[in-house]
């Protein structure tokens, strides 16, 4: 029997790369997809749903139904809208499922995709650091698997294959220090939204590049480091390595370092999750050490990138720190790409909003019930809310 795929997000940077390796490696002849979601985009998803003969395509909005139904006119595929639909999509049986939905809004299909036991392939990061412990003991619950996508955790897991994780001494996550790692920190202050949406080394959507230029992305990823491989923050760092060249080093107890080095291909991690536990031909380039030289590294500076200092506080407060953490920074970054607040008011945003919340002692609570999170969340987007209005 075919392989049942579903993809949540397959208009986004991520769904993209997705499709691509699935029609590379067969498409409708060699894998029978079940259900691809996307947003506004779909003339791009019914395009998409046509391609791969999907079953069902959801978009995230009910006012786009219309016009996605109409897209799909005589192509055989059902059209479904709202959140109604994603989560119905997540109950259909499937073996695969990639989560590439930006934001918070990614947790709840990959939730419900994992209840039925599948693969979840996890690029949504947002999903463990909103939620870690509840969406891995979901998992465990019902016999799920979770891979990760993201491409440093790609190279961690890929690092510790074979190898017991008590014989970690320390995981070093690398950034490539995004769109201003060499702008004098003054300067920060006065970057645009046009500005911090263009990445050295990587394309991906433009909320993740925003992201990566404040370090609010590689936050995130430190947090899913903790969540994930449940490795105790003091073994976590971040430093800055120019080229993307290195994803990740794991270092054991032994002294020895094990690196993965690969192109800046998001194909790569994409396709070792699909391929999982084999490896199969991937259509990325093969690096010339020759010709790159060199391989850089700096210190990951707390000061010129204050996402990283409160990453650290999220990982060591715990609870529900991470649901209000992420929710604050998505509302923040909101604000930034409406010009209603400066760069490094993104940062000044998240404290006063975990600040605020953890004076109530609201985070110190176990992220258990989906209900809790989402309710965090809430109060987080409020919070934020306040404090960029006493910015503007
Ligand atoms: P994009 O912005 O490119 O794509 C996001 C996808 O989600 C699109 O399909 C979009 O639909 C859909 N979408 C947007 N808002 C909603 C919503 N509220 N509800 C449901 N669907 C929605 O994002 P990326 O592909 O860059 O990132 C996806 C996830 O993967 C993120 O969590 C990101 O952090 C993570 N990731 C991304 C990497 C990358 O290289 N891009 C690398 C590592 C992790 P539409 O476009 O049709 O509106
Ligand atoms: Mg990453």
């Amino acid at each position: 029997m075919a392989r049942r795929i579903t993809i949540f997000g397959a208009t986004g940077s991520i769904g993209e790369n997705t499709v691509d390796l699935l029609t590379r490696q067969g498409g409708a002849d060699a894998y029978d997809v079940v259900a691809l979601s996307g947003g506004r985009n779909v003339a791009r998803l019914a395009e998409q749903a046509r391609a791969l003969r999907a079953d069902l395509a959801v978009t995230a909005y009910p006012d786009c139904y219309d016009d996605l139904k109409a897209a799909l006119a005589g192509s055989g595929v059902e059209a479904a809208a709202g959140a109604g639909a994603l989560a119905e999509a997540a109950d259909r049986p499937a073996d695969w499922i990639m989560s590439a939905i930006v934001g918070a809004a990614g947790l709840v299909p990959g939730m419900r995709a994992l209840k039925h036991g599948t693969t979840l392939a996890l690029a949504n990061k947002e999903s463990l650091v909103t939620a870690g412990p509840l969406l891995l003991a979901t998992a465990e619950a019902h016999g799920a698997r979770i891979l990760p996508v993201d491409s440093e955790h790609s190279a961690i897991f890929q690092a510790l294959v074979g190898e017991e994780i008590e014989a970690v001494e320390r995981i070093i996550v690398t950034a490539s220090g995004g769109a201003f790692r060499d702008w004098p920190i003054e300067a920060l202050k006065n970057a645009t939204p046009e500005q911090a949406s263009s990445h050295p080394n990587w394309a991906m959507g433009q909320r993740i590049t925003v992201d990566s230029a404040s370090m609010f992305n590689k936050a995130l990823e430190l947090i899913e480091t903790k969540e994930y491989f449940g490795i105790d923050p003091s073994r976590i760092e971040a430093v800055v390595h120019p080229e993307s060249l290195i994803h990740a080093l794991v270092g054991f107890r032994d002294g020895a370092i094990m690196a993965h080095v690969g192109p800046p291909d998001m194909r790569h991690a994409i396709g070792y999750a699909l391929n999982w536990p084999a490896r199969r031909d991937l259509p990325v380039a093969r690096l010339d050490l020759a010709q790159i030289g060199q391989l850089n590294f700096r210190p990951a500076c707390e000061n010129r990138w204050p996402a990283l200092r409160l990453a650290r506080e999220v990982m060591q407060a715990g609870g529900l720190s991470g649901a209000a953490f992420n929710a604050a920074k998505e509302a923040a970054l909101d604000a930034f790409l409406a010009r209603r607040i400066g760069f490094t008011q993104m940062a000044e945003v998240v404290e006063g909003v975990l600040g605020q919340l953890s004076g109530d002692s609201l985070l110190t609570n176990s992220p258990d019930s989906l209900e809790k999170v989402l309710e965090t969340d809430h109060l987080a987007r409020e919070a934020a809310a306040e404090i960029v209005r006493g910015l503007e």
